[in-house]
């Protein structure tokens, strides 16, 4: 290394991002670029079939959050061809990550859920499986079975808390407890499983100061990589009820960017910031439209970490 260079220059940890992106992550883990392809397992969730509750969370779509998941009645193998033959038509590819997205994911006898995931990670083109999911769908014989496919191809366990306030909790109706996420979390990590944490900012009634309590929070949390998400407004979902009778806030770009340049700065610098911006569908969404142009997004953000002179974990003091 050159003398002259800046050890606490973001670029020198993270390629020309300020900010430990997923791209960076993968790129340094397998020699290149690898791509998400989303599945859907045909499972539902216990926050719908009136396991925990009925009508879900409040912001969820009927498609489960997995709105862009492949069709369930198609096979995992035909899924991921249809996935592969879409990002082929963009780009030359050949790495992918096997992404259960739609509902939860481990909600289904554990003979159905190896079948499923073994056919992903068969594919000789799949690096990763990823399994979106509830802490509390996570049994002892689920763990297991995720720690034997962990012997065969890395496991990512995505887990939606999006919150850690008991009050926005009760009102978007996660139906559970942020001690369960936190057992969930050791449990997997025990078992040697990367955890990913879905996060939403702007839920309805949360302060700036909240959602930073949340990155705070996480940060002492043995997890390895965050999604960041702003709040989507979505057709058909309780959400857009109460948005149409109550407009509560939504902020506009140049605010979720300040917001999202404080989380980042917030941030333990290990972990692997995966998104953050939303990816709603586009025909579902009544608000914050302006989401709709993710590249001026991305662009705009980090234009602005440049201009405020920000990185990870600048104010992450351990
Ligand atoms: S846990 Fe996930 S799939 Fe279930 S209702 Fe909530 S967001 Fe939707």
């Amino acid at each position: 290394m050159s003398d002259n260079l800046n050890l606490h220059s973001p670029s020198v940890r993270w390629g020309e991002k300020r900010y430990h992106s997923l791209d960076f992550h993968l790129r340094s883990r397998f020699g290149e670029k690898v791509y998400r392809i989303a599945l859907n397992g045909g499972m539902t969730c216990p926050n719908r079939d009136g396991h925990i509750g009925t009508g879900g969370c409040i912001f969820c779509s009927a498609d489960g959050s997995g709105d862009f998941a492949g069709r369930p009645f198609h096979t995992i193998s035909q899924q991921l061809a249809e996935g592969k033959m879409h990002l082929l038509t963009k780009r030359p590819v050949h790495s992918y990550i096997a992404y259960f997205q739609a509902f939860t994911n481990t909600y289904a006898p554990v003979s159905y859920l190896e079948s499923i995931f073994t056919e992903a990670i068969e594919d000789p083109d799949v690096k990763i499986l990823s399994v979106a999911t509830r802490p509390d769908c996570l049994g002892d014989d689920v763990i297991d079975l995720l720690k034997r496919l962990n012997q065969i191809k890395p496991v990512w366990v995505e887990l939606g808390l999006q919150t850690i306030h008991p009050e926005t909790v009760r009102f978007i109706r996660r139906g559970y407890e942020t001690a369960i996420f936190d057992q969930a979390v050791q449990r997997l990590r025990g078992a040697g499983i990367e955890v990913i944490v879905h996060v939403i900012l702007y839920l309805p009634g949360e302060t700036e100061e909240m959602m930073l309590k949340t990155i705070e929070y996480l940060n002492r949390c043995d997890i390895q990589g965050i999604k960041l998400q702003l709040l989507h407004i979505l057709e058909g979902t309780d959400l857009a009820d109460i948005y149409r009778e109550e407009h509560f806030y939504v902020p506009d770009m140049e605010t979720y960017i300040r917001m999202l340049g404080q989380c980042i700065s917030h941030l333990r610098p290990d972990i692997v910031i995966h998104r953050l911006t939303g990816d709603g569908p586009k025909n579902l969404l009544i608000a914050p439209l302006w989401t709709g142009a993710k590249r001026s997004v991305l662009n705009r953000l980090h234009q602005y970490l440049k201009e405020n002179d920000i990185w990870q974990g600048k104010e992450y003091h351990g």
